[in-house]
């Protein structure tokens, strides 16, 4: 009953904090970072490297300010960098993409990632939003999908995206495609399209565009694997690596990572079926800062019981950041999943909450209740 005040209070005295660095405990990685006076580098609670004298640990609520004071991170922890929990979830989710074909159990999942089978179970779901097994499930329609778009035949493909028989794989596919496989095909044919990738602070992005607008946005770590997914996606089609054409859209995308952009003047040019579409317009709403939960989306287009509809059509946005399939998150505020990896969608989300939105009348910030104060 009091675990909302046990949880504020633990680790708010250095006596707790200490105990907490001795016990290595990753419990309390993220909630304070301590720093060695001897070496100028800081720490999570449960780094693996040699314990500090006590006498020469301060301690510091957050990494920034463990930096203010001068200190470094150190490089086995990398206090500075994902929360612990998002690189597990991160390293699951990776270990399930890794063969869609083969289905890990949980306890193969846990021994592959280091984490006890029930914490990660908690941690997948709080973070992912769904189980292990279920985010496997979405996968598998996600692989069909890509041999369907790479014009593998139906059979072929069911039973390579692990479904294991074409009728298995008949009843759950309506919800993943949206439509009949055999008639999903994206073209491309006649089609000239442009492309380039640069690096961000969020990883590589790929800007493709046609003549009428842009097709794709994605973000990848390898620039021959987003290249090759384009070729892939637009197999039909005249491919031309051209950064010069795409400098425009890409300092649009850098400029947005930064902060200092928060709508793109990107006419699209994307294949979708109406439903995608009344979705994707739907994404487009959602003001710059904000997020909706999946319920909300489908309310907001008309289907209300379409929740996974809604949440698959977000799976699917070709065009990162341009539809801001980033600010659907699960109805308790854990961030689903992310086309483009968990780690992308939380730092967006975070770049958005540190700029003000400007399109929101911040020309006139209300003042709340300053006029009756005085
Ligand atoms: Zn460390």
């Amino acid at each position: 009953m009091n675990t909302a005040l046990s949880e504020a209070s633990a680790f708010s005295t250095d006596d707790e904090r200490w105990t907490a660095v001795l016990n290595r405990d990753m419990s309390a990685d993220g909630a304070f970072f301590y720093g060695v006076r001897t070496t100028g580098v800081f720490c999570r609670p449960s780094c693996a490297s040699r314990f500090p004298r006590r006498e020469n640990v301060d301690f510091f609520s957050s990494a920034d300010e463990a930096r203010a004071a001068g200190y470094r991170e150190c490089k086995r922890c990398q206090p500075g960098g994902l929360p612990r929990e998002l690189e597990i979830v991160n390293r699951a989710c990776a270990a399930l993409d890794a063969d869609p074909q083969q289905r890990l159990t949980l306890a193969q999942l846990s021994e592959a990632v280091h984490v006890s089978p029930f914490h990660l179970q908690r941690l997948f779901k709080r973070v992912v939003g769904v189980s292990p097994r279920q985010y496997q499930a979405a996968q598998r329609g996600a692989a069909l999908r890509d041999s369907l778009q790479r014009g593998v035949d139906v059979t072929r493909a069911t039973v390579d995206a692990g479904f294991g028989s074409p009728s298995r794989m008949y009843d759950t596919a309506a919800a993943e495609l949206g439509m009949a496989p055999s008639d999903y095909r994206r073209k491309g044919a006649g089609l000239r399209v442009r492309y380039a990738s640069a690096p961000t602070s969020l990883g590589l992005v790929l800007v493709a565009t046609t003549d009428k607008g842009i097709c794709k946005i994605a973000f990848g770590d390898d620039p021959a694997a987003l290249a090759d997914e384009l070729g892939k996606e637009f197999a039909s089609a005249e491919l031309i690596d051209d950064p010069a054409r795409l400098a425009p859209f890409i300092d649009q995308v850098d400029a947005y990572l930064r902060g200092t952009r928060q709508r793109f003047d990107l006419p699209l040019d994307i294949a979708a079926t109406a439903f995608q579409q009344r979705v994707w317009e739907a994404l487009r709403r959602i003001p710059y800062g904000e997020t909706r939960s999946y319920s909300q989306i489908a309310e907001a287009v008309g289907s209300p019981r379409a929740v996974r509809a809604v949440a698959s059509a977000c799976a699917s946005n070709p065009v990162a950041l341009a539809i801001p399939c980033h600010r659907v998150v699960q109805k308790g505020g854990s961030l689903a999943g992310y086309r483009w990896g968990i780690a992308r969608k939380a730092m967006l989300l975070d770049t958005e909450a540190h700029h003000e939105a400007k399109d929101a009348g911040n020309t006139t910030p209300p003042i709340p209740d300053m006029d009756h104060a005085a």
